[in-house]
């Protein structure tokens, strides 16, 4: 069966002028070669109609493809409607669809590499291919992309891994390149090194990480620089407000790395970035060990980073009421805060914040009996043990770092198969372990709660609990259930609080 309607997908790849110039060594030629741009388009089109007549195949369709984007993600709405990451490529999935559809019966391309260069795009893909009976043809120029049968499918899945490990060997290059300038302070080249280190980033000056260590011991209500008299007014679990540890910087005169005088923002900067605590960043997230060494343990970092992100949300009150990130309006789906107002100190769907403000509970009440629930799950022995279990693996700072190196084995172990250096059953049982490991990680990864829980485990859970902070209390709430929704008040039940308003979520 002949394809009467197929999709030809051509993909524009831009080059720089610069690049043209470097390969020829002859100026003008740049010029040239963008003029014949719009040829290699057209090259691409010939070469794949030539193909189609000579198989019997006719074109309905041409999409042609932008290159630029080829690594970036987007949240996408796949063939069988549900959605998930995938790299922007709107040609591409026009193509799937018109084939999902029926409306296309074969796909034609250059190159397999321009077909599907993340792993992901070609398991969309085969799965449009294997959903009809026969499989819908596919076909390339370069003979490079067949998924007639089982055995071509797994080769095209090994060529376009070890394709995807080059392209994301480059990217991780860029990546790290990226990850030092920001480490220093320096995004995009220029700009001021960061505070803590030296110019290249890889040495501690000691007289600032002095400071960083201070600021942090100041914001967790720790620090024993304080007077009496200072120390009085300083409720442990708040800690000191970043104005004011701003201002005895500036009294102090302590220089920043820029000249300008210490304010809020830069004292919260150089005590949350990342690379205070010996870790690497890229794009605000963090992606393993740093090779230089921690200014502050990265366990005290996050208790910073976690505290200050607490403030954050409603200043000094959401640190006491636990129950903020936890509580959930029942009516319009948002997250109830802690609030002071008229009525005493209850959790609300705040309007000021966006809410309906139709939801409001007492806080006490409901922080009775959300602490008698959690006290009674973690009374169950077999509750405990799940908990230790989970406590016991690796924080998820390690499970971050094992996680970059399990992906890129996964990677290599592609290469070896390719390479023959491994059978494919050694490659199938290989890629198993390694991935139920990636899966591992990334639950980790997800949840702060391993190292709160232990220390809770480790003793009298009813005491640890009494000693908990309020962040830490939210953390442990979190680990045992999603959160609850909050349903409105029954006036039956009068002033007394019911405990039925409080809805588990799924
Ligand atoms: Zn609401």
């Amino acid at each position: 069966m002949k394809p009467t309607r197929a999709v030809l997908l051509v993909r524009i790849s831009y080059r720089k002028p610069e690049d043209d110039v470097e390969e020829t060594g002859v100026e003008g030629e740049g010029k040239r070669r963008r003029a014949e741009f719009s040829k290699g388009i057209g090259r691409q089109e010939d070469d794949g109609r030539a193909l189609a007549e000579r198989l019997g195949w006719q074109i309905a369709e041409v999409i042609p493809e932008d290159d630029t984007s080829a690594f970036k993600r987007r949240k996408i709405k796949l063939p069988d409607g549900t959605s998930a990451l995938r790299t922007v490529r709107p040609g591409f999935r026009r193509a799937l669809e018109l084939l999902a559809s029926g409306e296309a019966d074969g796909l034609m391309a250059d190159d397999l590499d321009r077909v599907a260069r993340d792993p992901r795009d070609l398991e969309d893909l085969i799965d449009v291919v294997e959903s009809r009976r026969p499989r819908i043809p596919v076909e390339s120029v370069t003979g490079s992309l067949r998924l007639d049968n089982d055995a071509n499918i797994t080769m095209a899945r090994v060529m376009v891994a070890v394709a995807n490990k080059s392209s994301r060997d480059t990217a991780r290059r860029v990546t790290r390149k990226h990850e030092e300038l920001a480490a220093e302070g320096k995004p995009g080249g220029g700009g001021f090194r960061g505070y803590g280190y030296t110019a290249d980033g890889h040495e501690p000056v000691e007289a600032e990480a002095a400071i960083v260590r201070e600021i942090g011991a100041r914001v967790l209500g720790e620090w024993d620089g304080w007077t009496e008299e200072q120390r009085a007014k300083i409720v442990p679990e708040v800690g000191e407000s970043l104005n004011s540890i701003a201002a005895d910087l500036v009294r102090r005169r302590v220089p920043t790395v820029t000249g300008k005088p210490w304010g809020s923002r830069s004292i919260r900067s150089v005590v949350t970035k990342p690379s205070v605590a010996g870790l690497r960043a890229y794009k605000g997230e963090v992606v393993g060990k740093a090779v230089w060494p921690p200014i502050i343990p990265v366990e005290t970092w996050e208790r910073i980073c976690a505290r200050l992100a607490g403030r954050a949300r409603n200043v000094d009150l959401t640190l006491q009421r636990w129950l903020t990130g936890v509580l959930r309006c029942s009516l319009c789906g948002r997250m109830l805060m802690g609030w002071q107002g008229t009525g005493g100190v209850r959790y609300w769907c705040a309007t000021p914040q966006g809410g309906c403000g139709k939801i409001a509970v007492n806080a006490a009440f409901v922080e009775n009996e959300v602490e008698r629930q959690v006290l009674e799950l973690l009374s169950k022995p077999a509750v405990l043990e799940q908990l230790r279990h989970v406590a016991d693996t690796e924080t998820s700072a390690d499970a971050r770092a094992e996680l970059v190196e399990d992906e890129a084995q996964l990677k290599q172990m592609a290469g070896m198969w390719a390479r023959r250096e491994i059978t494919f059953a050694e490659y199938t049982e290989a890629r198993r372990i390694v991935e139920a490991r990636v899966k591992e990680s990334r639950a980790l990864i997800h949840s702060r709660a391993p190292r709160v829980l232990r220390a809770l485990l480790e003793g009298d859970v009813t005491d640890g609990w009494g000693r908990l902070t309020p962040a830490e209390r939210r953390d442990v709430v979190l680990a045992l259930v999603p959160g609850y929704d909050v349903l409105p008040h029954d006036r039956s039940y009068g002033n007394k609080f019911n405990p039925g308003r409080l809805v588990p979520l799924g």
